[in-house]
């Protein structure tokens, strides 16, 4: 059996280092030139994800992941402010289950550590063909083909593999988006940090709808692992940063946005948070521009058949399927335990007690069962942010947030703490 995934990302990567640790034939084929050449500031994995990594991946491969990572104490709680840094809700984290904090470019670097010639970069999937033995040929940018049994759209959001299966785009833009930047953290920019971050990450609403999601990033403090205990597979240590992003409904955003460079999409977020703590701003101002990125944001409409075509040799999993906003940390996590169930049918395939479409079939049932609990809770934030962009509402936010958010559970879902 030969498994064809498009894109190299956190569940294009899982589901290659799974089914090649069970002695299965896959590669994958990634557009980009490296591994490293991606954007991204900090995933959150639960333990959900951290225990299928450990499961996939070798003892030592796996220790490099936590001494890369932040561990619980990181986020032992989310807390919800207002645009003066003054705690509104908070909710607290088990701080003793094992989850990662871990920048995006580390955790593709060693997710992609090992596949050697199994990982093909600069390979921009094209289109697919169904020949007459069951077989697929898989096309690429520039001609090549590929022979294939099963073909595994991992692309991401927009994905080509699941619109063609589904005839449709598989995710639409929610109407809100963002802009995000990391912000080194020296010695004159530490005093700035609220306070309020030290146990774990914060979103705070200001005035007109805007939301603003705070998190310190040191993973070479706060790892679980010590770094200098790895002697098979070597971690990534980001430096300390403080990782932003603007939340705000499309409208509030003059222009082009997306045209713009990463110094004036941070004068931009300045100029969102006018009336907002001194120190946010300052912190703000002092972004590195290389790492601000404009992002609108896509998630599956509610109520969606995910995989809307029936069970064969093509297939697809994470963001390609099941498109959610960052809000709920937790578009990765998913992605990984779809790789997770789709190996674990395969295996039953590599075993003869499975066959391809049966697999698939079981996979995209169980998945319909889980992900788009996940969907909801990562949408929800985003329909607060527009609520709250009318007067209205930001009165009843600076008057009644706390109230709010226990009786809805908001914290619940802005830390994207429960399982789906
Ligand atoms: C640049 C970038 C930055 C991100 N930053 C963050 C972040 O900071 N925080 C956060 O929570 N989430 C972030 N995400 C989203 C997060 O990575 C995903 O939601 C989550 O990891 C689900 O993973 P996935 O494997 O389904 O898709 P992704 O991780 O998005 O991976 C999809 C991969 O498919 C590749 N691809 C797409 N089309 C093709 C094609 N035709 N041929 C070959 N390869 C293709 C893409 O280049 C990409 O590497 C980011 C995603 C991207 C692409």
């Amino acid at each position: 059996m030969r498994v064809v995934i498009i894109g190299a990302g956190m569940g294009g990567l899982t589901l290659a280092q799974a089914l090649r640790g069970a002695g299965i034939d896959a590669v994958v084929h990634e557009r980009d030139q490296a591994v490293e050449s991606t954007g991204g500031y900090r995933l959150h994995l639960d333990e959900r994800a951290c225990q299928v990594l450990r499961r996939h991946l070798a003892p030592g491969h796996y220790q490099a992941l936590l001494a890369s990572s932040a561990g619980p104490t990181a986020f032992s709680r989310f807390a919800v402010a207002d645009h003066r840094m003054r705690l509104l809700f908070q909710e607290p984290r088990d701080a003793r289950s094992e989850t990662l904090m871990i920048g995006r470019i580390p955790l593709r670097r060693l997710l992609a550590h090992g596949l050697g010639q199994a990982l093909r970069l600069g390979s921009e999937y094209t289109g697919y063909r169904a020949n007459p033995g069951g077989t697929l040929t898989v096309s690429f940018a520039g001609g090549r083909t590929e022979e294939a049994d099963l073909l595994v759209g991992a692309d991401g959001v927009g994905s080509r593999v699941a619109a063609a299966l589904a005839g449709r785009p598989t995710s639409a833009p929610v109407g809100v988006s963002g802009i995000a930047a990391r912000t080194p953290l020296t010695s004159d920019m530490r005093p700035l940090v609220p306070a309020l971050l030290a146990p774990g990450p914060a979103l705070a609403f200001g005035p007109g709808g805007t939301g603003l999601f705070l998190s310190l990033h040191d993973p070479g403090s706060r790892s679980m692992v010590d770094p200098a205990a790895c002697a098979e597979v070597a971690p990534i240590i980001e430096e300390p940063a403080l990782i932003w992003g603007l939340l705000a409904p499309d409208r509030t955003f003059p222009g082009r946005p997306r045209e713009l460079g990463g110094a004036e999409l941070i004068r931009l977020t300045d100029r969102l948070l006018g009336g907002w703590s001194t120190p946010v701003r300052t912190l703000v101002r002092a972004a590195d521009p290389a790492t601000a990125a404009f992002f609108g944001f896509h998630a599956v409409p509610a109520d969606t058949d995910l995989t809307p075509w029936p069970a064969g040799t093509v297939t697809a999993l994470g963001d390609a399927v099941h498109a959610m906003p960052p809000t709920g940390g937790m578009a990765a996590a998913t992605a990984i335990r779809d790789a997770d169930v789709l190996a674990r049918e395969l295996i039953q395939v590599r075993d003869g007690t499975s066959t391809i479409p049966l697999a698939v079939h079981r996979f995209q049932t169980r998945m319909a069962g889980y992900a788009p609990a996940a969907v909801r809770l990562s949408v929800r934030p985003l329909s607060w942010v527009n609520r709250l962009a009318t007067p209205l509402g930001t009165q009843a936010a600076r008057l009644a947030l706390p109230a709010l958010a226990s009786a809805t559970r908001l914290g619940r879902t802005l830390a994207g703490a429960r399982d789906a």
